[in-house]
Formats: C-alpha cells, sequence, structure tokens
C-alpha cells in the first residue's frame, strides 16, 4: 500500500455533484461512481468525512426569492441535505461500506445526531461519516458545514469537488484565457477577488489555517490520486502551510 499524503480528510460535495446529467434529484449512477471512488481512497488508508450540500433539491436563497420565509427555506435546504446524505449512505453501503449520517438537526428516527467525539469514534473505527444538515443553522451553507466540521474533527485537508478543475483568475466557462492557480494562500484568493467558498466558511477555514484543495470530481481516479499527494486542481494553503 503506497503511503497517503492526508489521514484524514473532509470531503465537500455539493448536491449538484449528484444531480449528474438529471434537472433535479439524485442519478443514481453518479452517486454510485462517486461512492466507489470515495471506497478506493478510504481503502488506501484514508479515513473520510463527507459533507453532502443541497442544492439539487432546495436552497433557502432560492425559495425566499419566490416569496418564502428565509429561514424555513433554509430549514428545507438542510432537510434537503439529510435527503442526498441517506442517498450517499446507502450507495457506499452497497458497495460493502460502512457509512454513518450524521445530522446537525435532531432526526433521530433516521439518522444519528452530530456529535463530534463520536464522528471521531466512527473515523477511527473505519467508518465513513456523512455530516448533514450543514451547520444546522440558517443563514449558512453547506461549504460552512464543511470547514466547520472539517476543524472540528481535525482533518488534514478540505476538499471541495466543484465541476471546474480548480480556481482561475477569471471564470474559465466566459474566458478562454483563463489560468488556472496551483497553489494560493488565503490572503492572495482575497487579494485577487477570487470567489472559493461563501465568506463564512471562507473565514472558517482561513482562521483556522486549513488547507483547501479544489478539484474536479467528474475526473474518475483523482481523489485517490490527491491523497497519494499529486497536485491535482487547486491547494489554497494556510499561513503555516508550504
Ligand atoms: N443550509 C442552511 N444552513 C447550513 C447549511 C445549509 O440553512 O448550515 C441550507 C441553505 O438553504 C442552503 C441549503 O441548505 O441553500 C442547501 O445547502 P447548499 O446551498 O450549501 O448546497 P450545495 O450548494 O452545496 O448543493
Amino acid at each position: 500500500m503506497s503511503k497517503l499524503a492526508y489521514r484524514r480528510i473532509l470531503l465537500k460535495l455539493s448536491g449538484e455533484a449528484l444531480m449528474g446529467d438529471e434537472d433535479y434529484g439524485i442519478d443514481p449512477k453518479i452517486i454510485h461512481r462517486i461512492a466507489a471512488e470515495v471506497m478506493e481512497a478510504q481503502q488506501a488508508g484514508c479515513e473520510i468525512a463527507l459533507v453532502v450540500g443541497g442544492g439539487n433539491i432546495f436552497r433557502g436563497a432560492g425559495l425566499a426569492a419566490g416569496g418564502m420565509d428565509r429561514v424555513t427555506g433554509d430549514h428545507m435546504g438542510m432537510l434537503a441535505t439529510v435527503i442526498n446524505a441517506l442517498a450517499m449512505q446507502d450507495a457506499l453501503e452497497k458497495l460493502g461500506g460502512k457509512a454513518r449520517v450524521m445530522s446537525a438537526i435532531k432526526i433521530n428516527d433516521v439518522c444519528e445526531d452530530y456529535i463530534r467525539r463520536r464522528a471521531i469514534r466512527h473515523l477511527e473505527k473505519g467508518r465513513l461519516v456523512i455530516f448533514a444538515a450543514g451547520t444546522g443553522n440558517p443563514f449558512f451553507t453547506t461549504d460552512s458545514g464543511a470547514a466547520l466540521r472539517a476543524i472540528e474533527i481535525g482533518a488534514d485537508l478540505l476538499l471541495k469537488a466543484t465541476k471546474v478543475d480548480g480556481i482561475y483568475n477569471k471564470d474559465p466557462k466566459k474566458h478562454p484565457d483563463a489560468v488556472r492557480y496551483d497553489t494560493l494562500t488565503y490572503d492572495e484568493v482575497i487579494n485577487n477577488g477570487l470567489e472559493v467558498m461563501d465568506t463564512a466558511a471562507f473565514a472558517l477555514a482561513r482562521d483556522s489555517d486549513l488547507p483547501l484543495r479544489v478539484f474536479d470530481m467528474s475526473q474518475p481516479g483523482e481523489l485517490l490520486r490527491i491523497l497519494q499527494g499529486e497536485p491535482i486542481g487547486t491547494l489554497v494553503r494556510g499561513r503555516n502551510h508550504h
């Protein structure tokens, strides 16, 4: 077994990542493929926690734009992340993995409550942990939930899977001459006006010196290669990392 560069990581998947080519909801083929990659990375020896978003079902801000109370909309968005987390748990279990969903909102009949020490214990015992319901509070996002949980469980790396293969100086879909960064510091992200995560998530990660890597999960095998130390995507470094 090749030695991995990371002992424990947190992987953030947006709800849209689970949608595949569908317009809404979950594409079973996509979630199966992602689960297989997570299992492969875990079997290589890394402890893996996941945070899943809910944007493929509901987002509070979108519901509020349609006239709904924002807090109610955010509650619906958080419940959407629980739906995705259950689907991810199922996909991992179908592949023989041991997985536990832990929710920031109490829904005891369908999953565990988030308890930090228990989450760490699950990871130590070789279980995959899926953190659902973000931070449990309205007006936050699952990016904030991912940064928060990564820090709480002492993850060595926060991995953010997106549809773009890293951080560019401008939107690569609109500008063919956009340039991708290999590494950045948190200060460089701010100084260059780059958008990587929302402000709350970004501030948490920066203040805790949490290394963040942004990559494209649709490229098969990249998760494992990143854990083996390959510089795929863009790394945002904390002050004390080089
Ligand atoms: N949400 C929230 N608090 C949190 C995390 C999520 O209120 O701590 C709600 C919010 O409405 C958000 C929705 O859940 O829009 C889905 O999460 P997110 O938009 O982060 O999902 P993603 O874009 O990653 O699919």
